[in-house]
């Protein structure tokens, strides 16, 4: 028997949700959530806002697409104040952060192509890393879960240990063209790259002629507190793939290079139908709007700080359910000593919504404009949802 039409490629959690305001959501029947997993870290600025719903329904009463072919005024301008706001000199937008990531691999491939150096395409990667579901971005992810059965893997990528840097060092070879990492691991569990790392990756890069590609698909656009998440080891890299937040919502991503790593991309050599359309930039300018305003970014740390601390007592009280907590700004991970999915059901039962990952951790991603009321709120309930795993675990035993 056919449950739905749809494909089964979701295990679907039996919740369907019809509006929302702030960090909070509700189903169709009315119950109320708090949304700390926020569209996977998408919905920067909560459900609702009323600078964003302005934005998109200003722009869909005047013109919603136009080709490539044409001048995009919004376009010019979001590319405009994402290159003064950080290392890039141009920007390819996309509607994904896969195809964000596509862009930065070729623009990567390009690079050493125009150099004289067409052999130079490998990128080296890092284990537990997530970088889309395209056929380029599940070889560069190297996760085996997520290749089986879909053919050739993706030739050019070279996986490492997480952060294990002698391991970078060795694989380097005459075909490298690169490093492609997340500053912080998302789905891989919350696993931020130590600075020091990040560091030694643009001293190797710069030592090999090597681009440094980051994805700051899920740590960008404010949220660890910085605009991108390099910007703690204050480096900056060639290339960079950014999405989820930077829309708001509206699905966009961008592909972000200095002018050396963007050489090679000369007219015809990559293009998009939707990616950079009107409707795009008019919420992507006015997400850009909120998160540069003066203050924006600190009070994401202190927020930050606040979950922190909120979950280290409830780590402390049961240390027998919750083992840490990782991460940084409003990335935060709960690494679980039970299976997180317990964790997450009982959550989901005191209506508080996180993301699991991998290494057994569930992914708190509230919207970047949480209040401290609502990180009060979330704490209680993760504390009696906790509480409630543990006496579930002691009547089992
Ligand atoms: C979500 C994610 C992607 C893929 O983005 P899609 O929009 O799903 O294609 C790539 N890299 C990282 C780090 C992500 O978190």
């Amino acid at each position: 028997m056919r449950e739905s039409a749809l494909y089964e490629t979701f295990a679907r959690q039996p919740l369907a949700f019809e509006r929302g305001e702030g960090s909070w959501i509700e189903t169709i029947d009315g119950e109320r959530y708090l949304d700390f997993a926020a569209g996977i870290a998408v919905n920067s600025l909560g459900h609702a806002h009323p600078h964003l719903v302005a934005a998109l329904t200003e722009q869909a009463g005047k013109l919603w697409h136009v080709s490539n072919l044409y001048d995009i005024p919004g376009q010019r301008c979001l590319g405009e104040r994402l290159v003064a706001h950080t290392f890039a000199d141009k920007v390819f937008f996309t509607n994904s952060g896969a195809e964000a990531l596509e862009c930065a691999i070729k623009t990567a491939r390009r690079y050493h192509y125009v150099n004289g150096a067409p052999q130079r395409y490998r990128l080296i990667t890092f284990e537990g890393a997530f970088h889309g579901r395209t056929l380029a971005t599940i070889a560069a992810g190297g996760q085996a879960k997520y290749l089986e059965g879909f053919g050739p893997k993706v030739e050019g990528f070279d996986q490492v240990p997480f952060g294990d840097i002698d391991a970078v060092l060795k694989a380097i070879g005459p075909e490298t063209a690169g490093i492609l990492v997340e500053p912080v691991q998302g789905e891989g569990g919350v696993r931020p790259l130590p600075n020091t790392s990040l560091r030694r990756l643009r001293e190797i890069c710069d030592r090999h002629g090597l681009l440094l590609v980051l994805d700051e698909v899920q740590s960008g656009v404010g949220r660890t507190g910085k605009l991108f998440a390099h910007e703690w080891a204050e480096i900056t890299p060639d290339l960079m793939a950014v999405a989820k937040g930077i829309g708001g919502g509206f699905p966009m991503g961008a592909c972000l290079a200095t002018d050396e790593a963007a050489k090679g991309m000369t007219p015809g050599t990559h293009g998009t139908t939707f990616g950079g359309n009107p409707l795009a930039m008019a919420v992507g300018n006015a997400v850009l709007d909120v998160v540069l305003e003066e203050g924006f970014l600190d009070a994401v740390v202190q927020k930050g700080l606040l979950m922190k601390q909120s979950l280290a007592a409830v780590a402390d009280e049961f240390p027998d359910i919750v083992e840490g907590i990782r991460g940084e700004g409003l990335l935060l991970g709960l690494k679980c000593k039970v299976p997180n999915a317990k964790v997450q059901q009982a959550l989901r039962e005191h209506k508080l919504l996180v993301v699991p990952a991998g290494d057994n951790v569930l992914r708190l991603l509230p919207p970047l404009t949480v209040t401290e009321d609502d990180i009060r709120e979330a704490a209680r309930r993760i504390h009696d949802a906790v509480a409630s795993v543990r006496a579930a675990e002691t009547t089992d035993a």
